[in-house]
């Protein structure tokens, strides 16, 4: 016993400085998770677009490791699937409808995964389109900032069931320790928000944003939302995420952006 973990621990601190194709990471599946449309685009771009209706995508990314499988984001609840014109939603953060067209769990179902397989998840952050089917996965370990987890719900509800295996993140976090799968902190857009750095061995570096941005004309400009928790601190997240781009050559791809999201290879299809 004592060897292993010896000879694991000298295999991530190895690993950890090797290029991309040395990483233990070798599939990546992205799931159909739902779609947001919102009647004024200019809640997420203040003065630009005022009026004009948007639509989002929304993905959740499944990897596959030999440690085990990780589950990045939930999407929306399977539950809106079972209305096909979609679900009306009004809150602070403004008018929307939320659709489903398949759910997580028949898009696992079809590549032969089960819910109980998935050894580790994360969620970007704690909004309904991340944290929907948090709960299909009852025994799996989810990452998470404290300051999310911490961050009081309305009227106080927790964010998370308290029952659900948890590890409570303060920084950066290295998911199997050998640098394939990186959580990242990215506060801003809520008060624990984070992305994720995958290293896969054909494909490269990829960072996943969360809602660092939601679509690339915001990247590209750096405008922040009207109903993000911290500016500043969304502006810094977007400039660290810009180094990582940069200093990984990595693809930066946008969870909410639809055009882009059209545009990539979705389950059973899958990135190596
Ligand atoms: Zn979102």
């Amino acid at each position: 016993m004592r060897f292993t973990f010896l000879a694991v621990a000298l295999c991530a601190a190895t690993l950890g400085s090797l290029p991309a194709s040395a990483a233990g990471l070798d599939k990546l599946y992205i799931f159909d998770c739902g779609g947001l449309s919102a009647p004024d685009q200019s809640r997420w771009s203040p003065g630009v677009n005022v009026g004009v209706p948007i639509e989002l995508s929304d993905n959740c990314y499944l990897l596959h490791h030999p440690q085990g499988w990780f589950l990045w984001e939930t999407g929306l609840a399977d539950a809106i699937a079972a209305s096909p014109e979609g679900v009306k939603v009004e809150n602070a953060n403004g008018k929307f409808v939320l659709k489903r067209t398949k759910t997580l769990a028949a898009q696992l179902d079809q590549i032969g995964v089960k819910p109980a397989d998935i050894k580790a998840m994360a969620v970007s952050h704690t909004h309904p389109d991340h944290i929907g089917n948090v709960e299909l996965f009852p025994q799996t370990m989810l990452y998470v900032q404290k300051a999310e987890y911490e961050w009081p719900g309305t009227l106080g509800v927790p964010r998370f069931n308290p029952n659900h295996p948890v590890t409570k993140l303060e920084g950066d976090h290295d998911v199997f320790g050998d640098g394939s799968i990186v959580i990242i902190s990215t506060p801003g857009h809520t008060p624990g928000h984070q992305s994720l750095l995958v290293r896969l061995p054909k494909t490269g570096a990829v960072v996943l944003s969360g809602d660092a941005v939601h679509f690339k004309d915001n990247w590209d400009n750096r405008r922040v939302p009207v109903f993000n928790t911290s500016k500043e601190q969304t502006l810094a997240s977007m400039e660290r995420i810009a180094e990582i781009v940069k200093k990984e050559n990595a693809q930066f791809w946008i969870n909410h952006d639809k055009t882009q999201s059209e545009a990539q290879k979705k389950s059973p299809k899958f990135y190596e």
